[in-house]
């Protein structure tokens, strides 16, 4: 739907040092074009506009989107999903206080805590699980570790997101379900498991050849979304 193709990897290369991951978009781009791909960019599309194009098979790669935090209150205030916080940019009044709920622990998540603490006085990085950077492999979570410590980002191990009303934040101990609070925060941010985003499938799986391939087969990391595109390509 994009007017640019790299879906969430565009967005990933806007971040603080994230922004040699763009030459994976610019590798793809010059492979498409050595094919002869046509594409066709800018345009959100549904089962009848694919179809209208009358074609012997149809791969689907239409992504995931981070869920809710489980344990959050129905009636919570609204909150941010990561990627739709990076969409947005910057904060148009800067922010003094922002609570980032990290069940991700990709350097991607961690990409977005960077840019939070230029953009805002006071990060709170909160997470259900007992450390820190657990998807990041452990020279580059000493990274994660330094930038955020040097930022002053103020981090919260073994709580998980219960609240979020009137700007106070309401937090559980997952060992004690003892519940605390974070008064006058301005923004929640989260980065959560994804769920896959497949609204074309069931309009066309009865009608043409079809595969799912990356997030949207089911939500993975950036090489094994590539890899599963190139393992589809070359079964056609
Ligand atoms: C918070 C977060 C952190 C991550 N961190 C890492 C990390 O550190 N390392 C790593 O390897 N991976 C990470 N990932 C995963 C990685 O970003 C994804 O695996 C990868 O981007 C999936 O690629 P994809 O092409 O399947 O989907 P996407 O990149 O999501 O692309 C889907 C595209 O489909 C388009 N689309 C959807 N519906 C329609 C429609 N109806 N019409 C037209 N277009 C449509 C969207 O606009 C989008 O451009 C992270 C993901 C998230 C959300």
């Amino acid at each position: 739907a994009s007017k640019l193709a790299g879906g969430r990897l565009r967005l990933d290369a806007t971040l603080p040092g994230r922004e040699e991951v763009g030459a994976m978009i610019d590798y793809q781009l010059n492979k498409a074009k050595q094919y002869g791909v046509s594409l066709q960019l800018g345009q959100r599309v549904d089962a009848s506009t694919v179809m209208a194009t009358a074609p012997e098979a149809v791969v689907l790669a239409t992504g995931a989107t981070l869920r809710p935090p489980p344990s959050l209150a129905a009636n919570a205030d609204s909150i941010t999903a990561a990627d739709a916080y990076v969409v947005r940019l910057a904060p148009v009044v800067r922010q003094k206080r922002v609570l980032f709920f990290d069940m991700d622990h990709s350097v991607s998540a961690y990409a977005v805590v960077d840019l939070l603490a230029q953009q805002v006085d006071h990060v709170v990085l909160v997470t259900p699980r007992t450390h820190i950077a657990q998807n990041v492999n452990y020279c580059s979570a000493i990274g994660v570790h330094r930038r955020l410590h040097q930022a002053r980002v103020e981090i919260v191990t073994g709580h998980d997101l219960i609240n979020f009303q009137r700007g106070t934040v309401t937090v559980r101990n997952v060992f004690t379900d003892q519940e605390s609070e974070f008064a006058a925060v301005d923004e929640v941010i989260y980065a959560t498991p994804r769920l896959v985003i497949d609204p074309l499938g069931s309009k066309l799986s009865s009608r043409v050849e079809l595969q799912r391939v990356g997030d949207c087969q089911s939500p993975r990391h950036l090489m094994a979304a590539i890899q599963s595109g190139h393992f589809a390509g070359l079964a056609l």
